[in-house]
């Protein structure tokens, strides 16, 4: 078991947390970032960014990491990759002054003042028949990580937000055709991407439609669709399935210790100030109505300026 003491630590190592890091080195904190995986958080697996200011030519989430990365690299910033942060207590309570967090992983444990939870979002899934059974084998939440495999074959997006719409712009590259099944009549992305997916031929919009259930052998065969309007269910024969139906918050270490909306994302106010004094969080995983890579970015940045002044404040 590791053990640490520090002033500040945060958990997540994507934009909220990294732009957290870097504000907090200017501040000359006495830090360090702990993430589950690897430094970048769930934008690394998009291939094109066309809404971060600065890049007028798209660039992928990666690319766009990397050079996040690459900014902390100049300030030193320690990165303990690899590493999940499984909980959290108050060590001692009483004055303010006194007061200190633990937080325990499977082989870390970090005492300090205040703490960044930075820790995002995963992606929601559909929870109907047959999902379980073909996550990974004809179901998939990554276009990037998995569209290669269907080269001049039919895949399905389910989902009618930006992201949904994003992802199936990419699987066209591949693709002969990408339906699109959207439970409303029209379209949540922006109007620009809508503008994109409308004018691609490969294209096929299913709307008012959900997925009723999965079906197959060793791997997924078909999808059967429902609409939504006149409950008319319709069988797809389809090689692959592409899931964006929103995300669900990286919240579940903290149940019962910070203050939390009905599906887990951390109430914060303006100064990302979370329910317990010393905690901020940041990024996708707080109660937020725009969650993105420039909003987690500036989360980061307000919750770090605010945890140096909750620790100036206890001297
Ligand atoms: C497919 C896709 C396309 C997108 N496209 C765009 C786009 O074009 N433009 C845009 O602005 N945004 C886009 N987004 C949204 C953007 O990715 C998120 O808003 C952004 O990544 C949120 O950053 P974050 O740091 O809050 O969380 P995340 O990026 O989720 O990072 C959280 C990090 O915390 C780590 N972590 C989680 N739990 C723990 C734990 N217990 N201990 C330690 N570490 C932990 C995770 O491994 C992760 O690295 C897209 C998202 C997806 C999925």
């Amino acid at each position: 078991m590791k053990k640490f003491k520090t002033e500040l630590l945060i958990i997540g190592a994507g934009p909220s947390g990294l732009g957290a890091a870097i504000y907090a080195a200017r501040a000359a904190l006495d830090f360090f970032v702990v993430e589950k995986f690897i430094a970048g958080g769930q934008i690394v697996v998009t291939e094109f960014i066309e809404n971060y200011p600065g890049f007028k030519d798209d660039v992928s989430g990666f690319d766009l990491m990397q050079s996040i990365i690459e900014h902390c690299k100049k300030f030193n910033i320690n990165i303990h990759e690899s590493q999940s942060i499984e909980s959290m207590e108050i060590l001692r309570s009483g004055r303010k002054s006194k007061c200190k967090f633990v937080c325990r992983g499977q082989d870390i444990e970090v005492v300090a003042g205040s703490i960044i939870i930075a820790t995002g979002a995963s992606p929601r899934r559909l929870y109907v028949e047959g999902e379980n059974e073909f996550i990974g084998n004809g179901i998939s939440f990554c276009a990037t990580c998995d569209g290669a495999l269907y080269r001049d074959k039919e895949v399905m997006v389910i989902g009618g937000g930006d992201t949904a719409i994003q992802e199936a712009m990419f699987l066209v590259k591949f693709a002969s055709k990408v339906y699109i099944v959207h439970r409303r009549d029209e379209l949540r992305a922006v109007k620009s991407l809508q503008a994109k997916a409308f004018a691609q031929p490969k294209i096929e919009f299913l709307f008012d439609s959900v997925v009723d259930r999965f079906t197959g052998g060793n791997k997924l065969e078909e999808v059967t669709i429902k609409n939504v309007k006149t409950n008319e269910k319709t069988v797809k024969k389809i090689d692959g399935v592409f899931e964006y139906v929103g995300i669900k918050p990286n919240s579940d270490f903290l149940k019962g210790f910070l203050k939390m909306d009905e599906w887990g994302f951390i109430i914060t106010d303006e100064k990302m100030s979370t329910s317990v004094s010393g905690i901020f969080a940041a990024g996708d995983v707080r109660v937020t109505p725009l969650r993105q890579v420039i909003t987690a970015v500036s989360d980061g940045a307000v919750a770090a300026t605010f945890a140096d002044k909750y620790l100036d404040d206890l001297d």
